[in-house]
């Protein structure tokens, strides 16, 4: 058939792992075309995902950290939200973050095709065009021709058959437009992602419940982590059910109607004014004709691949939420390096240790590597070095004492194998642990650098000198 364009490499999708991917083929000297439905790049993360999310949080966290100076004699009135203005708060980040990559795309002669791509074969992809936010297609088509591509198509927040749809019901995507501010919200699914959004819509003004199958909130964190934040935030909530599940879910006039079971639940149907589902993402596999090119997808969407990111036809790479968990942008854009260095002849291979996770909640939560209940669950030997915030001067100073700083080490070798911190700005300081376990850093390396006082990364050298002191 015609072929409208030729390129070396071919992106599909243009998330963190897309552009990040099409921006190092570039920079290594590939003609590369990057296909995109939507109008903006950035994919999930930055147009419904970590960025507007953390606009949003911000300014709950202001909100709530303004309110609790009362207690030191510093008083604020009621704040009055105009919800509209803190919308465009949000797309304002949003425009200025995609807006540089658009520029970015074109200093680098990234060329973007805007629409839907499928493969055709293993050379050829077929873009559907669209038009303005990409929601409308123009009914052209044109065939791009590859020698090289990677996909990069994400996924996509699963909703489960059982859930009506009712404008009331909402994914994150949804949460995200912050159309009104609900009285009642429930929060279907307790992971990082639901209670963000329930952390922002209970700051301004409404009153929480959260369903959640399994026995825990944020599940992955240690449980003392999870206490912490729990008895912080108890004030959002009137119900945390715990290994419970709605039965039915009923959109009404007068709100949506939803009842439950587990061994507390409130008794008979609940009123909600929004409910927010966020129990899960689905990769993207099955819609991006990966067959014809001899890609294997496997029954979930999820496309496999080695660690120099190639799927089973080996010019073909997979990236990011598409290629399996954990769902984050840190993982998409190092595994978008991989494959592109790879792509341009290199050799390049995914050997991260560890990946990061954070809920950027209030306080966050932040972990790497191993964690404690998972030693324990596989009988690992473990030292672990826990330094409580009660004990720093900045964490006392600011009024947030509340959180810890926990390593855990080798109990052999005293090296260091996980971290995790609950407490204001733990994912910011997460990153040191990251370091140190690549690194290959033990409790002496750790406990001996230098950190500055007063800060609350401090307590990430106090954590590793209390091991030592169990160490040795
Ligand atoms: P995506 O970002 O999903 O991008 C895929 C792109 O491909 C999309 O733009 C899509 O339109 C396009 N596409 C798909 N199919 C086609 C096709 N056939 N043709 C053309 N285009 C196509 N992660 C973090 O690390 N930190 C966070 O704080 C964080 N917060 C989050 C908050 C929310 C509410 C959500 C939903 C997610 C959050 N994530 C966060 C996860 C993060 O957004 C994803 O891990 C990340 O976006 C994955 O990047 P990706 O490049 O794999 O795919």
């Amino acid at each position: 058939g015609p072929v409208d364009i030729e390129c070396d490499m071919l992106v599909l999708g243009a998330g963190p792992g897309g552009y990040s991917a099409a921006f190092r083929s570039a920079d290594l000297g590939m003609k590369t075309i990057l296909v995109e439905r939507y109008g903006t790049l950035g994919g999930v993360c930055l147009n419904v995902g970590c960025i507007p999310s953390k606009a949003l949080l911000h300014n709950a966290a202001v909100i709530d950290e303004v309110a609790h100076l009362a207690s030191n004699g510093i008083k604020f009135g009621k704040p009055e939200v105009d919800i509209d203005a803190l919308r465009g708060y949000k797309e304002k980040v949003i425009n200025k973050l995609t807006g540089g990559l658009a520029g970015m795309a074109k200093m680098r002669k990234v060329e973007q095709v805007r629409g839907i791509g499928a493969f055709l074969d293993a050379y050829h992809m077929e873009v559907q065009l669209s038009s303005g936010t990409g929601k409308d297609l123009t009914g052209e088509k044109k065939v791009v021709k590859f020698k090289q591509a990677i996909i990069a198509a994400g996924s996509q927040a699963v909703k489960l058959p059982f859930i009506p749809n009712d404008p009331r019901i909402v994914d994150s995507t949804g949460a995200l437009e912050l159309k009104s501010v609900p009285k009642r919200m429930l929060i279907i699914g307790g992971g990082i992602i639901g209670l963000e959004m329930g952390t922002v819509y209970s700051t301004l003004g409404a009153r929480l419940d959260v369903v959640e199958l399994s026995n825990g909130l944020m599940q992955g964190a240690d449980r003392d982590l999870v206490k912490v934040w729990q008895d912080w935030n108890k004030h959002r909530f009137d119900n945390i059910m715990l290994e419970s599940k709605t039965t039915s879910i009923e959109p009404k006039e007068d709100g949506v109607w939803v009842t439950f079971e587990g061994p507390k639940v409130p008794e008979g149907p609940q009123c909600y004014d929004l409910v927010l589902y966020s129990t899960g993402r689905a990769p993207n596999g099955k819609k991006i004709g990966a067959d014809k090119a001899g890609v294997y997808v496997d029954e979930r969407g999820f496309i496999p691949t080695d660690k120099q990111m190639r799927t089973n036809v080996p010019h073909i790479f997979a990236i990011g939420d598409i290629i399996g968990q954990p769902m984050l942008a840190h993982k998409a854009v190092h595994e978008a390096h991989v494959a592109a260095e790879n792509a341009a002849g290199h050799k390049a291979f995914f050997d991260a240790r560890v990946i990061p996770g954070v809920a950027y909640t209030d306080p966050e939560v932040a972990w790497v590597g191993l964690t404690e209940d998972q030693a324990k669950k596989d009988g690992i030997k473990i030292t672990k070095g826990v330094f409580p915030w009660a004990a720093s001067g900045r964490a006392i100073a600011n009024g947030r004492d509340e959180g810890f700083t926990k390593l855990i080490f080798d109990a052999e070798n005293g090296q260091i194998l996980g971290g995790a911190i609950v407490g204001p700005h733990a994912g910011d300081m997460i990153g040191e642990v990251c370091l140190g376990i690549e690194m290959g850093a033990d409790a002496v390396d750790i406990g001996k650098t230098i950190h500055p006082h007063p800060t609350m990364g401090e307590s990430i050298g106090m954590a590793a000198e209390v091991a030592k002191g169990v160490c040795t």
